[in-house]
């Protein structure tokens, strides 16, 4: 009879975990989902129909690719696990819309990436992400000249937080400069650590990520504004002034600078980072930039 289960549920998961033997690497952040709801979740809210091109990061045994497959034109998925390649083969032979590249994501050329697509349709990034570089895949993705419309991405919810933080909360930082200053953030739903095997010690998040025609904010270096931006949450409870001075320089013309940049931009010293919005941010940035000393 055929097999009509589908990969997220748990018992296909545990057969075919046991078919072929395969041992979970906690070095490698696998945690395999098993609730096909969510996977469907997922694929909802990243509006993925047969005019869309999906890029999955890390598909383990293939549960959220076999729902990305069945609705996306085609799916190209990064996996850096060489076990998983003939498990992936085995279980998604069904679908000829499916890719699977045996490589590093971080590694991965990405302007590239989209020469594999057949049709000129939007891109939009769907992964459950390994944990253990959120931060780096994310900022490797929004980094490239790859034209990606959308990311719909599953992390621990803390990591969610902090990237859809706004101004003035603990959680805002300079993760969530960097990832608004391109993209468009919401919370999408919460996942919890129980639908997932082996069960992660907290509670997940899907993110949902929309690409911003422009930059929130006009600058005129992007990257003296994330040296700013970075800069000024080094020093967590110090005010703006004083983590200004840890990074650029106590000398008394770098002061000067900085004393007349921060007027210029309307900005107290004496506040802390985590106050000033993007657009504070970019005019303090501009201002710096516009001073200079040479
Ligand atoms: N998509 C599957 C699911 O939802 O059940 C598995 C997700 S699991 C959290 C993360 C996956 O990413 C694993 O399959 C792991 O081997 C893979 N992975 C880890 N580091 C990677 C990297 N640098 N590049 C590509 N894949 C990676």
């Amino acid at each position: 009879m055929k097999d009509t289960r589908e990969i997220a549920a748990p018992s296909k998961t545990r057969d075919i975990l046991a078919k072929h033997g395969f041992t979970f690497k906690k070095s490698l952040g696998q945690n395999f989902l098993t609730e096909p709801n969510i996977l469907r979740k997922i694929v909802e809210t990243a509006g993925i129909d047969t005019t869309t091109n999906v890029i999955e990061v890390g598909p383990g045994i293939g549960a959220l690719t076999e729902q990305l497959a069945k609705n996306a034109a085609e799916v190209l998925a990064f996996e850096i696990d060489d076990r998983l390649i003939p498990v992936l083969e085995d279980t998604l032979a069904a679908y000829n819309n499916v890719t699977i590249l045996h490589q590093d994501v971080l590694k991965a050329n990405l302007e590239t990436v989209a020469d594999h697509f057949q049709e000129e349709y939007p891109i939009k990034v769907v992964a459950n992400l390994p944990y253990y570089i959120t931060t780096p895949i994310m900022m490797h993705f929004l980094e490239s000249k790859l034209p990606v419309a959308e990311m719909v991405v599953m992390m621990q919810k803390e990591v969610a937080d902090r990237i859809s933080a706004k101004p003035g909360t603990k959680a805002y930082g300079s993760l969530s400069i960097a990832v608004q200053y391109f993209m468009e953030a919401k919370l999408a739903f919460i996942v919890p650590k129980t639908v997932f095997v082996p069960q992660p010690n907290v509670d997940s998040a899907i993110l949902k990520l929309t690409r911003r025609t422009t930059p929130a904010v006009t600058v005129t270096s992007e990257k003296e504004f994330f040296k700013l931006t970075k800069a000024s949450f080094q020093l967590r409870r110090k005010t703006l002034w004083n983590n200004l001075l840890h990074s650029y320089g106590k000398d008394d013309a770098t002061k000067e600078w900085l004393t007349n940049s921060l007027a210029t931009a309307e900005i107290d010293p004496k506040r802390r980072g985590e106050t000033l919005s993007l657009e504070e941010f970019a005019r303090l940035s501009n201002a710096l930039e516009n001073s200079r000393p040479s």
